[in-house]
């Protein structure tokens, strides 16, 4: 099949990777440092990136569409985050007090999200628990809703109806809470309640039939477009008609930027779709690199924090070195001019994508907002977790990544990724994309 034939040829084309992967084993569990870095039989080690690119350790170069999971927006080793992280590690890279870099992008970040009060973790994980956190220290209710299949980092609080197979996600209205993976109590996963990513009337009735049974929640943390089954955008209304009823119930509304924040415009999802939350989380690219989260909220809501009723700590947090990547990347980098490159090469890449399967009459289309996008390989709408699972087939995708991988193109494994462009990004880049896509077009439809 051409499956065995391109995972054979990205074999045969990684033989050190397949060594240190040898070696790897016998002290780092499976060989790497995070779950999502595991590739059967071996993933890919790199030794460096630069701009658009990266290398293996065999020495092959790829263009870098997976970006670190989209934290990588500035592209690799940007010479203005090198010089201001080279600047701040040679003056202590940390203290546990602040510092003037954390103020600037408090400022920056305020004026991009239209929230007026930031704090700092250090990943994207602790940013969806301490607003949770704050969330419920605010209304006092323990109860919270999330997005079926939507994810937001791994602690117990929202590993909750993610990665659940077809025949588990239950009925619209009464979708299940189910834990993901073993060791998360059984009590934490009762009180995360999914609801239908863009189905607004479904959300209603699950928020008044929980305040029927006195479990009103306390928040909803969701992604204003979701990021993690390709790309799904919210349909026209439907931010609206969820800002509208966590208003009507006093519950407070979350949007996880972690993925979106930064990479769709210089404001997020927040700005590119118009509505307003009253908490954001941000991470990933706002690092530049390094580890980084953020949670923006009204003073209102914080105050619940600047009082010590909620505490929000962290030995990490406002770490030197982020926050001057941060800085770098804020006021440096991620510039009018970045966002325009991003939305010209995305328009490019996506309209050459939706030509190739048109013109080899294979199914699909293409979504994409900003630097993010994938190709959804069916006729079929993607427009929450039950249709990905009914419609995304998993076979191509995986095969379009040993495509990829094979044609010097890198993406995140895993047909729930998106890709993402950088500032960085050139059209030899897309080039190669496309390029690759309709080969594997053409292959498929021979
Ligand atoms: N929220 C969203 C939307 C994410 O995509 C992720 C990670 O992929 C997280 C939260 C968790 O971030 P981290 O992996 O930095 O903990």
């Amino acid at each position: 099949t051409l499956t065995e034939r391109e995972e054979a040829r990205l074999q045969a084309r990684t033989p050190a990777s397949k060594r240190m992967h040898a070696r790897a084993v016998r002290s780092m569990t499976s060989g790497v440092p995070s779950s999502y870095q595991v590739r059967d039989p071996w993933p890919i080690y790199l030794t460096h990136g630069r701009g658009a690119r990266v290398w293996d350790v065999d020495g092959t170069e790829y263009s870098d569409f997976h970006n670190g999971y989209g934290s990588m927006v500035q592209g690799h080793a940007h010479p203005a985050i090198v010089r201001a992280v080279g600047e701040r590690i040679a003056l202590g890279s940390h203290f546990a007090m602040p510092t003037e870099d954390s103020i600037v992008v408090s400022e920056e970040l305020a004026r991009r999200f239209g929230l007026p009060r930031w704090r700092y973790v250090n990943s994207g994980s602790e940013a969806t628990m301490d607003a949770i956190r704050i969330a419920r220290g605010i209304t006092g209710r323990d109860t919270i809703i999330k997005i079926f299949g939507s994810y937001h980092g791994h602690h117990d609080y929202v590993m909750v109806s993610i990665g659940t197979p077809y025949a588990d996600i239950g009925p619209a209205d009464h979708m299940n809470s189910l834990g993901y993976g073993a060791g998360i109590p059984q009590a934490v996963v009762d009180l995360t309640v999914p609801v239908p990513f863009n189905d607004a009337p479904a959300m209603l009735r699950r928020v008044e039939a929980l305040v029927a049974e006195d479990r009103a929640p306390a928040c909803v943390i969701m992604e204003a477009a979701m990021m993690n089954l390709g790309v799904v955008l919210p349909e026209p209304g439907y931010l609206a008609a969820v800002r509208e009823i966590t208003a009507r119930h006093g519950i407070i509304l979350i949007f996880d930027e972690v993925k979106t924040g930064l990479c769709v415009a210089a404001g997020g999802a927040t700005e590119r779709f118009g509505v307003r939350p009253d908490m954001v989380t941000l991470a990933k690219a706002l690092g530049g690199g390094l580890p980084s989260g953020a949670i923006g909220a009204t003073a209102e809501i914080m105050e619940i924090v600047a009082t010590d009723r909620v505490k929000q700590v962290g030995t990490y947090n406002g770490n030197p070195l982020t926050m001057a990547a941060a800085r770098a990347s804020l006021l440096e980098v991620l510039t009018g001019d970045a966002y325009a490159h991003l939305e010209r090469l995305g328009d490019r890449l996506t309209a050459g994508c939706d030509e190739i399967l048109a013109r080899h009459g294979l199914p699909g289309y293409t979504v994409s907002v900003g630097s993010k996008g994938c190709v959804n390989f069916t006729d079929a709408l993607i427009r929450d977790y039950t249709s990905f699972m009914e419609h995304q087939l998993a076979e191509l995708p995986a095969l379009a990544w040993l495509y990829n991988a094979n044609r010097g193109v890198l993406m995140a494994p895993g047909r729930e990724e998106e890709w993402t462009l950088s500032v960085q990004h050139t059209d030899a880049d897309v080039d190669r994309y496309l390029d690759s896509l309709d080969q594997l077009a053409h292959d498929l439809v021979r």
